[in-house]
């Protein structure tokens, strides 16, 4: 399918720079960008853009899709009881169906806030599978080793899910220190030394489980990963909330990717991130929206939006963060940090993972700064379109793929059998 994309505008490169003119896609792939048409070229569809923005869709860095069962199931719970009160009995009823279709429900809420791929953090890979052959979501899997399981499916994890199709990859993770044992842990590295594979994790979330590593190892968890060769291979953290200096030195010298998490990590009371030292150290970051259970949107605007505004009340600067900087982590550095160079931005031979912002609606007027605009004043309403791959998945309102309705009459049917 060759698209045209016409009388717009584009935010072009890792510089995200404004261009005026139009974009093509052939397949799957960017084919031209630029200010007039490419003479005697023909297109199965030709949009114009009526002077909207086309950009790189956002990139949720951290989440656990299919953890919509949980939205405003088990609020107002501090991290430890959450997870253990609220969450674990019920994913120890969940199937593969269930995934199947809370992920699917994600994914809804990712189209039509503009996330074209989620580093996704879960379990019952098959059921996410499934959702994104049926949806042609861009997913990208985090393992989820923990005491309770994982880590001898890991290594056959990482091989299949790089290995079943081309919206579909797979990172080496665990779930936390915390719930991991420093044997499971040693063998995690060890098969990261294998592959020569980076390895995420929650990191730093609370500052009672920076007090139980140190209690348990003498050392920060940034530092406990590390002393185990964990970051030997790259990788990186989510939440990062309580780091040290000492945490941002190896982050910085490993190159590692600090993912931040503001909305979750307000609701449930778990401090705020040091963004701007990370920023100030030249730390790669990233952002993510957590699970709609902690979150409870999943709703990257929302994050931009209070990665910059957190840091300038804690810092008392109105310029602590600059959005150009947050919008850069959203969409550059989420793909770089997933593993998806090819979809870090809009040039020629990059993969078409697009959106349309409509500059129709009032919140984007008077059009000063887009970007600010954006980061300040944007929500999921401007969202006109979601390209994933370079097939349109949600257009004017609209799942091209399938069907809203139905996800929303069974995912809430199952909740009535998972909590009765
Ligand atoms: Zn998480």
């Amino acid at each position: 399918m060759k698209i045209r994309f016409y009388n717009g505008k584009i935010l072009k490169g890792t510089s995200l720079e404004m261009v005026k003119g139009e974009l093509h896609t052939d397949g799957s792939k960017i084919t031209y960008i630029g200010e007039v048409p490419k003479a005697g070229e023909s297109f199965d569809r030709e949009i114009d853009l009526e002077g909207d923005v086309i950009m790189p869709g956002f990139k949720n860095a951290h989440t656990h899709t299919a953890m919509t069962f949980a939205r405003s199931l088990a609020d107002n719970y501090a991290l430890d009881d959450w997870l253990h009160k609220a969450i674990f009995p019920i994913e120890g009823k969940l199937t593969e169906d269930n995934i199947f279709w809370f992920t699917k429900l994600g994914y809804l809420e990712y189209l039509r806030s503009g996330i074209t791929a989620c580093f996704d953090m879960y379990f019952k890979p098959e059921g996410v599978v499934r959702a994104v052959k049926e949806t042609g979501f861009r997913h990208v899997f985090c393992g989820s080793v923990n005491d309770f399981g994982g880590i001898d499916v890991l290594e056959e994890e990482y091989e299949k899910y790089n290995d079943v199709d081309p919206l579909i990859s797979y990172r080496l993770g665990f779930h936390a220190e915390y719930t991991t044992s420093q044997d499971i842990m040693r063998r995690i590295s060890d098969i990261a030394h294998k592959y020569e594979a980076p390895v995420f994790a929650h990191i730093s979330e609370t500052k009672a489980e920076n007090e139980g590593c140190r209690q348990r190892y003498n050392m920060t968890p940034a530092k406990l990963f590390d002393s185990l060769g964990l970051y030997d291979f790259g990788g990186g953290g989510f939440h990062c909330v309580w780091f040290s200096d000492e945490d941002r030195k190896i982050y910085k010298e490993k190159g590692l990717y600090a993912v931040f998490n503001a909305c979750s990590n307000l609701k449930l009371a778990s401090g705020i991130a040091p963004v701007p030292a990370f920023i100030k150290d030249g730390i790669n970051i990233a952002i993510g929206t957590d699970g709609a259970g902690s979150n409870n949107s999943l709703n990257m605007f929302r994050e931009m939006y209070l990665d910059t505004v957190l840091s300038n009340v804690v810092n008392e600067d109105p310029l602590a963060v600059k959005p150009e900087t947050i919008l850069s982590a959203a969409v550059t550095g989420g793909a770089r940090c997933m593993g998806l160079d090819e979809c870090d931005c809009l040039e020629v031979g990059k993969t078409a993972d697009i959106i349309r912002i409509d500059m129709k609606d009032p919140n984007m007027q008077p059009d000063n700064n887009f970007r600010r605009n954006l980061v300040y004043s944007g929500d999921p309403g401007n969202v006109k379109m979601t390209m994933i791959n370079g097939n349109i998945l949600y257009e004017d309102g609209k799942y091209l793929t399938y069907d809203a309705q139905e996800v929303y009459r069974v995912t809430n049917e199952m909740m009535g059998e998972l909590i009765g």
